[in-house]
């Protein structure tokens, strides 16, 4: 079966191919501003969707349930996993946090590709699962610790204990930039997020992508001209 996520029960690994659209793993530590560059390569990027994660998280202001996350308590979150309803979960400072299968087979049933903002355990998680599905794997860097910090706390969502907790992560998060494909410096938002909508662009056109639209095109070619 061609299905992202067959649900063989929680403690099967589920590996197979997506049906058509490819997955652009995008990770960063907190506050490295992956959520900016995403909305603007989603406005750049034609077919390209975005799985909204589950997570225990609460809400913070102005974040909405089914744009932002979709907001669920311990309980429901540990039913979905032993359910074998994510993709990949991890815990991320101190909470919960998942992609459910059915969000991103919504997407890639239909061709499109979708955008995973997942933490580095997450990438890595998709990247043993899904290992024969089309995907991509990027990594946001930060300009330095101290701007990292300065936007951190700019953002003001979390509380002192939260940031201390982010930044304290953040290096071996960093130090992990080596198992992804590509890795975008977010020195300035504009042309950042050109440049991540520039790699899911070139990776749609790399040839193993094109093998049918490459054979559609021969087909019209006459044999003996
Ligand atoms: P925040 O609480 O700031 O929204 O997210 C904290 C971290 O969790 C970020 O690095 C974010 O990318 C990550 N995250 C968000 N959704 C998921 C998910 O579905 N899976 C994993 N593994 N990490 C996620």
């Amino acid at each position: 079966m061609n299905s992202l996520c067959e649900n063989e029960g929680a403690d099967e690994s589920r590996r197979s191919a997506t049906r058509g659209g490819m997955l652009v793993v995008v990770s960063s530590p907190s506050g490295g501003g992956k959520g900016t560059l995403i909305r603007r390569a989603l406005e750049i990027v034609p077919n390209l969707d975005y799985s909204v994660s589950y997570t225990t998280r609460l809400p913070r202001p102005g974040e909405l349930n089914g744009r932002d996350y979709y907001f669920v308590a311990k309980e429901e979150f540990e039913r979905m996993r032993a359910g074998g309803e994510f993709l990949e979960s991890a815990c991320v400072h101190n909470n919960f946090y998942g992609t459910a299968c059915a969000e991103v087979e919504r997407a890639t049933a239909s061709g499109q590709d979708v955008i995973l903002e997942i933490d580095v355990q997450g990438a890595a998680s998709v990247a043993e699962r899904a290992r024969e599905a089309a995907s991509v794997f990027i990594f946001i860097l930060p300009p330095s610790f101290d701007e990292l910090a300065r936007r951190l706390s700019a953002r003001g969502t979390e509380n002192q204990s939260d940031l201390q907790a982010r930044l304290k992560n953040s290096r071996g998060e960093v130090e992990r930039y080596t198992e992804f494909d590509y890795v975008v410096l977010n020195d300035e938002a504009e042309r950042a997020s050109k440049e991540l909508a520039a790699i899911v662009l070139a990776e749609r056109a790399r040839r193993e992508r094109q093998i049918e639209l490459a054979k559609r095109v021969l087909a019209t070619f006459p044999q003996n001209f």
